[in-house]
């Protein structure tokens, strides 16, 4: 291909995603003359879902400017926190993602989950039809042109996948207010009105305080409760107040 050729700088938490020789700040890049700068820069491997401001010669660029030889191109992050506009934040979780899901639950964040593969194009079309922010390790997912808004998840353990979508989305932290299990509202259960859902033991020793309304599963405080609070206390006291 003989086409012209830029320099090409990517921010350093973008960098992960590109081969070692496009690396270096002002790499070259020959591009094809035609392709848009959002084509270029998604086929080194980096998701546009990941990408902030693209600027040219320092001046910012929409994804649709085909870039001209010489030109310098700057490619920044997302900013965090990162606005979602058009509706209420809510997530969409790719099969791999079960336990970031069940604790965006806990902290009363709206998170669908299917812990059976839907498969990429069940998944971005959810994202599409529901409006949700989809999260996924893969870049290939993130690619497709359905889905309402995406984000790439970092790490592959838990405790950071979930530092690393509170603080980039923000979402605002209710925790004990959704199922674990099913992200259906809990409400405030009554022992009494629930105590056919329990054995015998839980029914002696814990004070239930409250039922999914979507599928009915019972909460109380036992064995997990204190690994369960440390995981609340440390994301509400790290990404703001819980509404109580
Ligand atoms: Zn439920």
């Amino acid at each position: 291909m003989n086409g012209p050729e830029i320099q090409l700088t990517f921010a350093p938490e973008l960098r992960l995603f590109l081969s070692a020789d496009r690396r270096r700040p002002g790499a070259a890049v020959i591009t094809d003359g035609v392709s848009t700068l959002g084509h270029v820069v998604e086929s080194l491997g980096v998701p546009l879902t990941e990408v902030g401001r693209l600027c040219v010669d320092g001046r910012p660029v929409p994804v649709s400017h085909v870039p001209a030889a010489g030109e310098s191109v700057e490619v920044e992050a997302v900013t965090r926190p990162q606005e979602v506009p058009g509706a209420p934040l809510r997530f969409l979780l790719d099969v791999h993602l079960g336990t970031l899901a069940r604790r965006l639950r806990l902290l009363g964040v709206d998170a669908a989950y299917e812990s059976e593969d839907l498969g990429d194009p069940a998944l971005a079309a959810l994202s599409a039809a529901e409006q949700r922010v989809l999260l996924s390790r893969d870049r290939g997912l993130l690619r497709r042109r359905e889905i309402w808004a995406g984000g790439y998840v970092y790490s592959d353990r838990p405790d950071e996948q979930l530092r690393d979508v509170l603080s980039r989305f923000a979402p605002r932290l209710a925790p004990w207010s959704r199922c674990t299990a099913c992200n259906g509202p809990l409400q405030d259960a009554d022992k009494d009105a629930v105590r056919e859902h329990l054995e015998h033991g839980t029914r002696r020793t814990y004070d239930v305080f409250a039922q999914c309304a979507a599928c009915g599963r019972v909460y109380w405080r036992g064995a997990h409760h204190a690994r369960l609070q440390a995981i609340v206390e440390s994301a509400v006291s790290e990404f703001g107040a819980a509404a109580v």
